[in-house]
């Protein structure tokens, strides 16, 4: 038995790899009884803001056998994002790199799809269910069990290889050999504290949504708020800038995902072209970007937001 799950783990990492995930790690379907009491207090103190999902399926989130009946395995998956090419204007609106292309959980879901498929190819008849932030799995978690990533104290997750990567699950009713967890690499920096403009990250491993700029320039409906005026550094939907300064994200990993090329206009876009933009261009540029998830008028109040 133990060779038979040897020969399947190899076989998963091996398509995920060919498929252009740069990792894949595997842990044990188990409920998460230690993510229950911090997903509570994180709750409890408001930090979600207006991600009302995240209180949404709290049983569900903690145990990936009420998802996929009989799941045995969490297969966890890394894909790269790190652009070829950034913005050229130094001066323009800044816009985050997982933005660039296409949106990442189209592509994702495609890959995992196929994913699935080699395994059922390859494998045999198994049950299992992908995901991308799409459905109530705390990911973080699992890519930290499965080995691929720590938690940085920005929250994000990170390798050292970098952070510019997504986060993909298979759950699935097959046992496999498990990866041990990842062992965390930030030691005594502090770098993303230091350099958050917003000071969102109110200690170590711990965000405060409502302070955040790429929940705020993302997910936030509202009216920007108006102490943070100053503060926002130009950034017109998502940050990166507890990302950039990251000591393991000197060499990240780059893409080479098709996908994820932009229109060859939107990183030519000057600072003044970023501020007229009409809701035509808008259309153009952002036809299957994640941009498209703040639509026109979103965007613009961001874009008004940091007009000076
Ligand atoms: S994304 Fe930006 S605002 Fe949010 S924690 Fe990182 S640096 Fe701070
Ligand atoms: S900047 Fe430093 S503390 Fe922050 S995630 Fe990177 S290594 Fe960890």
């Amino acid at each position: 038995m133990n060779s038979r799950k040897h020969k399947y783990t190899q076989i998963i990492k091996t398509e995920a790899k060919n498929l252009g995930f740069f990792a894949c790690g595997i842990s044990k379907a188990r409920f998460l009884e230690e993510e229950a009491e911090n997903l509570e207090n994180w709750l409890k103190k408001g930090y979600n803001a207006e991600m009302q999902y995240m209180e949404n399926h709290f049983e569900k989130r903690l145990n990936p056998k009420l998802l996929v009946p009989g799941a045995k395995s969490v297969i966890s998956l890394l894909y790269p994002y790190y652009p070829q090419t950034l913005q050229k204007h130094k001066d323009a609106p800044v816009l985050s790199k997982y933005a660039y292309g296409e949106d990442y959980h189209f592509v994702l879901k495609d890959k995992m799809k196929k994913l699935m498929t080699a395994i059922n190819e390859k494998i045999g008849e198994v049950n299992g269910r992908a995901f991308t932030d799409s459905a109530p799995v705390l990911d973080k978690k699992w890519a930290e069990l499965s080995g691929t990533a720590w938690r940085g104290k920005h929250s994000g997750m990170l390798t050292k290889q970098g952070s510019f990567f997504f986060i993909g699950e298979i759950i699935i009713d097959l046992e496999l050999q498990y990866d041990i967890p990842a062992n965390n690499y930030c030691g005594t920096c502090t770098r993303c504290i230091d350099a958050c403009p917003t000071q969102a990250i109110t200690e170590p491993y711990k965000i405060d949504a409502r302070k955040c700029i790429s929940y705020l320039t993302v997910e936030f409906k509202g009216s920007l708020p108006e102490e943070l005026k100053t503060k926002f550094k130009n950034r017109v939907f998502g940050c990166d800038i507890c990302q950039d300064v990251c000591p393991h994200n000197r060499n990240p990993v780059i893409h080479n995902e098709q996908r994820f090329i932009p229109d060859p206009e939107l990183l030519e876009m000057t600072k003044s072209e970023w501020h007229e933009i009409t809701e035509d261009i808008f259309k153009k540029l952002f036809k299957k970007s994640a941009v498209k998830r703040t639509k026109f008028k979103g965007l613009k109040r961001n874009l008004d937001f940091i007009k000076q």
